[in-house]
C-alpha cells in the first residue's frame, strides 16, 4: 500500500551496490543510502533502525513500510526470506538471497499521494460495502480470523495429510499439543491485520522464556501460521508450542524461510538417524523432538562454519546429492515441500507450478475436494485454478479471500475504479502471465521432462491412500500436453 501511494506499481532494481545499501523511496525521490552500520543486524533490529534513520532524516511522508534482510540474506543462503514491516515475509524462493547479492540490506517506501474515486462514486460505494459484508459475514471471516490458518492442524491430521518427522508419518499423535486451539489458548494475545484487509488472520503469541536462574523472564511477540507450526513442529516431532516458538524466532531474526528451513532439518535429524551424517558435521547431537540440536543447526547455517553448513546454504536437495538421503530429501524441483500430504492434486501442483509453492494452484484443495480420483480432471483443475491466481496476484489480492474474488467480482472491481475490463479479458491476462512464466523458466534452464518425486511420498500413506510413482509421472505427461509446454 505504501508503495502504491508513493506512486510506484513495481520497482526494479539493477546492478549491485559496492557496500550494504539501502533504498528510500519516496514520491519525487529516490535515495541510496549507507547501511554499513546496518551489516551483520538481523532483521528484526534493521527494520527498527530503517525506520529510525528515516525519521532522523526528517522524512515525515503519511505512511511508512519497510522489507529487509537478515544476516541469512546477507550470506547469500539460497532460502533466506525478506521481513515485511513486522509480521509478514516474502519468506520463499530466496529473495533475501537476490536482495544480499545486490548489497542491498533494505527498502524504506513512503507513500502519501491519493487516488480520489472521481467518476461512478456511488456505484464504487455500493460495491465496496457489498464485498465489505461478504468478507466479514461469511466463512472466510469466521476461518481466518478466529484460528487463524493453524486450525488446519486438527483438520489435516485427521485426514492423515499432515506431514510428520520428515514425512515418515503423515498424523502426529500429538497434534493436539500444536492445534491452532492450543496455541490460542495458551499464547494468543492479540490479532492483526495487513493494510486495508478487514479478516485480520495474523495471530500473535506471546514466547516467554526464562534467561537465567530464578525469576528472570523476558518474552517476544511472534506471528504463528499453520506452515511455521507443521515445518517447525509436526516436520521435527516437536510438540511444545514454546519449542517451535523458540525456533519460529531464531529464523525471523536470521531473516530464513521457516518452511524451507523445517524440511531442511526434517531431512538433517533423519540422516543423523540413519549416519548418514554425524556430529562431525552438525557439530551438535540432533534428534527429532528435540528442539536444541535444531537450534544450533539453525546458526550453523547461518554461520557456514564448516563445509556441511555451506552445503546445507544450498537447501535439502544440494546436502542430499553430497551426502546420501535423496529419497527423503522433501522437496519439490529444489524447494522445500509445503505442509501438504494430500495425493496427486499436490504432489503435481507442487512440481509444475512456477513457484513449486501449494499456493500456484492449491493442488492440496483439489485433493480433498475429489469424490473420485480422475486424472484429466486434476490436471484441468490445477491449470485453471494457476491462471486464476494469476490474475489475483497481480492483482495483489490475499488469496485467503479468493473465493469472495471471483472473476465477475474482480472484473466489477476494476470497472468501479475505471478500468475496463471484463471476464474474458481476465482469462486471458491469468492465460497469458501463465505462458509467461512457463516461457522464463524454460529460459533459465527450468525441464519439465526432467521432473522426479523423492521417494518417501510415494512410501507414507496419505488422504488419499498410498500414491504411486507410475501415476505421479503419467500425470506429469498429461498436464504437459494440456499446458501446451
Ligand atoms: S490480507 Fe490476507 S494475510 Fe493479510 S490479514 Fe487479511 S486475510 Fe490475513
Amino acid at each position: 500500500m505504501a508503495m502504491k501511494f508513493s506512486g510506484y506499481d513495481a520497482i526494479l532494481i539493477h546492478g549491485h551496490a559496492q557496500v550494504p545499501t539501502y533504498l528510500s523511496i519516496q514520491p519525487h525521490k529516490i535515495e541510496f543510502k549507507n547501511a554499513e552500520a546496518l551489516r551483520g543486524l538481523s532483521a528484526e533490529e534493521t527494520g527498527r533502525l530503517l525506520s529510525q534513520m528515516e525519521e532522523d532524516a526528517g522524512i515525515d511522508l503519511g505512511i511508512m513500510s519497510n522489507i529487509r534482510i537478515g544476516q541469512a540474506g546477507e550470506r547469500l543462503i539460497r532460502y533466506a526470506s525478506v521481513v515485511v514491516d513486522t509480521y509478514r515475509h516474502f519468506g520463499r524462493l530466496g529473495m533475501g538471497a537476490v536482495m544480499g547479492s545486490k548489497n542491498l540490506k533494505g527498502i524504506v517506501v513512503h507513500g502519501n499521494q491519493f487516488y480520489p474515486i472521481k467518476e461512478n462514486k456511488k456505484e464504487y460505494q455500493k460495491l465496496y460495502r457489498d464485498l465489505y459484508k461478504r468478507i466479514t459475514e461469511t466463512e472466510v471471516m469466521e476461518k481466518y480470523h478466529t484460528l487463524g490458518t493453524p486450525a488446519n492442524i486438527l483438520s489435516l491430521n485427521a485426514m492423515k495429510a499432515l506431514p510428520t518427522r520428515n514425512l515418515q508419518q503423515a498424523q502426529f499423535e500429538e497434534a493436539e499439543n500444536i492445534s491452532g486451539e492450543n496455541f490460542a489458548k495458551i499464547t494468543l494475545i492479540r490479532k492483526i491485520a495487513c493494510s486495508g484487509c478487514p479478516i485480520g488472520c495474523i495471530h500473535l503469541g506471546l514466547h516467554r522464556r526464562q534467561f537465567s536462574d530464578g525469576y528472570d523472564f523476558e518474552s517476544t511477540v511472534l506471528s504463528y501460521d499453520y506452515e511455521l507450526i507443521f515445518a517447525l513442529g509436526s516436520f521435527l516431532g516437536l510438540s511444545d508450542p514454546n519449542d517451535i516458538y523458540a525456533l519460529i524466532e531464531r529464523v525471523e531474526l536470521h531473516g530464513l524461510d521457516a518452511m524451507s528451513t523445517g524440511v531442511i532439518l526434517g531431512w538433517i535429524a533423519e540422516a543423523y538417524e540413519k549416519k548418514l551424517i554425524s556430529e562431525k558435521e552438525t557439530e551438535t547431537p540432533v534428534a527429532f523432538g528435540e528442539k536444541d540440536g535444531f537450534l544450533k543447526i539453525i546458526s550453523g547455517i547461518v554461520e557456514q562454519s564448516n563445509e556441511f553448513y555451506k552445503t546445507l546454504a544450498s537447501g535439502s536437495y544440494a546436502a542430499a546429492q553430497k551426502y546420501g538421503g535423496v529419497d527423503f530429501a522433501m522437496n519439490y524441483c529444489k524447494n522445500e515441500m509445503a505442509g501438504y500430504h494430500t495425493g496427486y492434486a499436490n504432489l503435481l501442483g507442487m512440481a509444475v507450478g512456477a513457484r513449486h509453492s501449494h499456493l500456484d494452484n492449491a493442488g492440496y484443495s483439489i485433493d480433498q475436494g475429489l469424490s473420485e480420483f480422475d486424472k484429466e480432471k486434476i490436471v484441468d483443475m490445477l491449470l485453471e485454478e494457476e491462471k486464476e491466481r494469476n490474475v489475483l496476484n497481480c492483482l495483489v489480492i490475499c488469496l485467503f479471500s479468493r473465493k469472495i474474488y471471483d472473476m465477475k467480482t474482480v472484473s466489477e472491481c476494476l470497472n468501479a475504479v475505471g478500468i475496463s475490463m471484463s471476464v474474458e479479458d481476465l482469462k486471458t491476462l491469468g492465460e497469458k502471465i501463465f505462458n509467461l512464466k512457463v516461457a522464463i523458466k524454460k529460459k533459465m534452464g527450468f525441464n519439465y521432462k526432467k521432473i522426479t518425486f523423492p521417494k518417501r511420498f510415494f512410501e507414507t500413506e496419505c488422504l488419499n491412500g498410498k500414491l504411486h510413482e507410475q501415476m505421479a509421472h503419467e500425470l506429469l505427461d498429461l498436464y504437459i500436453e494440456k499446458a501446451g509446454i
